[in-house]
């Protein structure tokens, strides 16, 4: 069976690897990219860090990636007990195809029987998406500051914010908005301040789910893992792990593409009610009692703690 992987993002590499060690070869496709970390969306923040080690482990040692492990989170000026690693993803990404070589031109798909979409919001070899997605925008910089600054998550009226230190005097300061003009932001401390950007970019991230995002298999040959399958907490929007993730999943079910979607869906499920949540919140209505608690089911798989009363308060101020 000739197989392709579209997409040497995180899902990419991490199924590159796990087919690699299965003996079974893909040919691994590209973007030529011009961003200065070599990859994007550079998002390195993974939870909890016990999935992380769990998933990295299988083939790279965790420990040589991560850049600084954090158990606390302030999330609206009010510190909480998190479990959350920042990570150097290019570098693990890169270690992760090894001796690979990605080619940076376009997949010529009807020269392979298996092509795996890890095209993260291209979704570039899936059919569209039937309802409506959710993409938000997102804006980052990369900078260096004379002083200290926590990890952090605030969100307001243009939605949310974060601060990842990622090791010595680096951060990571963006913010991402479901209206579509997001330059209001501008609490984020700027150039001059003590800081001073070394990078920027913009990208967007998929919140739609793959409950909506199906489907996420096509023709008996095209299978989607990652963002392109929607694989991203909508109301926190993070999705590494659960890009690695949809990797082992599919290799447990690489001779049954449907079993794969089925897992995938049963899996995520919880991603469609925050997804409903996130529709309630868009259309201006409050959040209830049972999407708090779905929102807080959530930060505790990924080491959170966070009262209901936070969420509400998280949330009512983002929308
Ligand atoms: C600004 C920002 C911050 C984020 N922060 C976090 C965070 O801290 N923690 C977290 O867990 N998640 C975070 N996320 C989400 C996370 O980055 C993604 O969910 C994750 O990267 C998805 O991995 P992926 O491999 O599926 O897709 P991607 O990482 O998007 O990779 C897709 C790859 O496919 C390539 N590609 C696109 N089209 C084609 C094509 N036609 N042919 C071949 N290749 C193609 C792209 O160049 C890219 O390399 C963030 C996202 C953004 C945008």
């Amino acid at each position: 069976m000739r197989v392709a992987i579209g997409g040497a993002g995180i899902s990419g590499a991490y199924a590159y690897r796990c087919l690699a060690e299965q003996g079974i070869e893909a040919d691994l496709f590209d973007k030529v990219k011009n961003v200065r970390c070599r990859l994007r969306p550079c998002a390195w923040g993974f939870a909890p860090s016990s999935e992380y080690e769990h998933l990295v482990s299988k083939f790279l040692e965790p420990g040589e990636y991560i850049l600084e492990h954090f158990d606390s989170i302030v999330v609206n000026g009010v510190t909480v007990r998190s479990d959350m690693v920042t990570v150097d993803k290019p570098k693990l990404v890169h270690d992760l195809i090894g001796e690979g070589k990605v080619t940076r031109e376009p997949l010529p798909t009807a020269s392979y029987d298996r092509v795996i979409d890890a095209t993260g919001i291209e979704r570039a070899f899936l059919p569209p998406v039937v309802g409506p997605e959710f993409l938000v925008d997102c804006y980052q910089r990369r900078v260096r500051s004379e002083k200290r600054m926590p990890l952090s998550f605030t969100s307001s009226k243009y939605g949310y914010e974060w601060c990842f230190p990622v090791g010595g005097d680096e951060y990571h300061l963006g913010y991402g908005s479901l209206e579509e003009q997001v330059n209001g932001f501008s609490r984020l401390p700027k150039d001059g301040d003590g800081i001073s950007t070394i990078c920027a970019c913009a990208s967007k991230i998929r919140l739609t789910s793959p409950h909506y995002s199906t489907p996420l298999i096509s023709e008996g040959k095209f299978v989607g893992i990652g963002e392109s399958v929607g694989a991203v907490g909508p109301l926190a929007g993070d999705g590494n792990i659960y890009a690695m993730q949809c990797g082992e999943m599919l290799m447990a079910s690489w001779d049954d593409l449907e079993g794969y979607q089925a897992k995938v869906l049963d899996t995520y499920d919880w991603m469609r009610k925050e997804r409903k949540a996130l529709e309630k919140l868009w259309a201006g209505k409050g959040l209830s009692l049972r999407d708090a608690r779905t929102f807080l089911q959530h930060s505790k798989r990924v080491g959170m703690e966070i009262s209901v009363a936070q969420v509400i308060d998280l949330f009512r101020r983002a929308f």
